[in-house]
């Protein structure tokens, strides 16, 4: 049993009794929650009805049991609780509102372009997104906001931020601005944090976003290990071509130098287009992609060789990466040490919605562990 399921096990009774129906697939009624959990009925009862009381959880239908009697199923009631997402990029925001179960219900993009004290105007179309969304800020556990980049332990500054061009920004005009409880991350630690979520009881992980920047997170459990100074995961600063190109960090050969949506607009293509315009055999972007993703296999075999972990590939170019899965395989695959079929690595299962997701899990994590 890991550390956390152990420690789960030791909750109270109503934690336990949500977390387990927060995960649940399948049927299930007081008498399953009472076999699974080790618990009396009587106190089966008194929690159901108390959190049924609360609008947390609703019967979900019936089930016909061998005496002739009928069990009532429980479910938890996902809208109870709503939060949000920000995910602030080079260019643009992207604002998402999720339920308890991390479901999208609305999602956006507005164009943006973070100056150094960008509080007040990201304030401004958080709440132009709550009033379009007709979201009750009742029901509103709190704002995540994702960064690219590297957060003080406290996050309440920025660090460094290549991709924003920032570096050592206070962020407490943030959190005067934004009237709801706000969570400060690194985007590539909430796109892993979402995955973690949505694959609940999976292996240990190391995430990896292609953005303009390329960004990573490793995962022990369900655990972010963050490192002695906040900074494990940055494959993106991994050399994968010494005196190669120019990266965002000012040296040359980083895959963030390589495999980025930056890369692909520089050479003067729209995203959407270059992937259409490579699958079409147009040289240039075949060779393009090519290099791109000959880089990519150089990082991610690092990254396995060095974590033996499923690789989880996220952020927006995961998007378009579908159909060139098999040959990023072979790539690895040649690559390899082990000379694996690199199956390991798996497309982000929220793809470029992950960060914007990952920020909004961390107010349902903090729900659930206090409920
Ligand atoms: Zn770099």
């Amino acid at each position: 049993m890991r550390e956390k399921d152990a420690a789960r096990a030791q909750e109270p009774a109503r934690r336990r009794i949500y977390r387990y129906l927060h995960r649940a697939q399948e049927f299930c009624g007081k008498g399953d929650l009472a076999q699974a959990l080790c618990l009396s009925m009587p106190t089966v009862y008194q929690h159901v009805n108390e959190l049924m009381g609360e609008g947390l959880i609703a019967y979900s239908g019936e089930r016909q049991s061998t005496g002739g009697r009928s069990a009532q199923g429980l479910a938890i009631v996902p809208d109870a609780r709503l939060t949000v997402g920000i995910f602030i990029t080079e260019d643009e925001l992207r604002l998402a509102i999720a339920d308890l179960r991390l479901n999208q219900l609305c999602y956006k993009r507005v164009p943006f372009r973070p100056e150094l004290a960008f509080g007040a105007a990201l304030a401004a179309e958080l709440e132009r997104f709550l009033d379009e969304s007709r979201v009750e800020r009742s029901r509103l556990l709190g704002v995540g906001v994702a960064i690219p980049g590297i957060l003080s332990p406290d996050a309440r500054q920025l660090l460094f931020a290549p991709t924003l061009r920032m570096r050592d920004v206070p962020l407490d005009g943030l959190y005067r601005a934004i009237p709801y409880p706000l969570h400060l991350g690194n985007d590539a630690n909430c796109g892993g944090r979402a995955e973690c979520f949505i694959r609940e009881h999976q292996h240990d992980l190391a995430y990896l976003t292609l953005e303009e920047g390329v960004g990573g997170a490793i995962f022990i459990g369900d655990s972010l290990y963050t490192g002695l100074a906040q900074r494990s995961g940055e494959f993106g600063h991994m050399c994968v071509e010494p005196g190669g190109l120019l990266c965002s960090c000012g040296r040359h050969g980083c895959l963030e130098a390589y495999c980025t949506v930056r890369r692909i607009r520089a050479a003067g293509y729209d995203v959407e287009d270059f992937f259409q315009r490579a699958a079409a055999h147009d040289p240039r972007c075949e060779t393009l992609l090519g290099d791109i993703l000959r880089h990519l296999a150089v990082g991610i075999n690092n990254i396995h060789a060095a974590l033996d972990c499923d690789v989880i590939l996220g952020g927006y170019l995961s998007d378009y990466l579908e159909p060139w899965l098999p040959l990023l395989r072979q790539y690895l695959a040649d690559g390899s040490f082990f000379g694996s079929s690199a199956d390991y690595l798996q497309l982000s299962t929220l793809r470029s919605h992950s960060s914007v997701l990952g920020a909004a899990c961390h107010f349902i994590q903090k729900f659930i562990d206090e409920i």
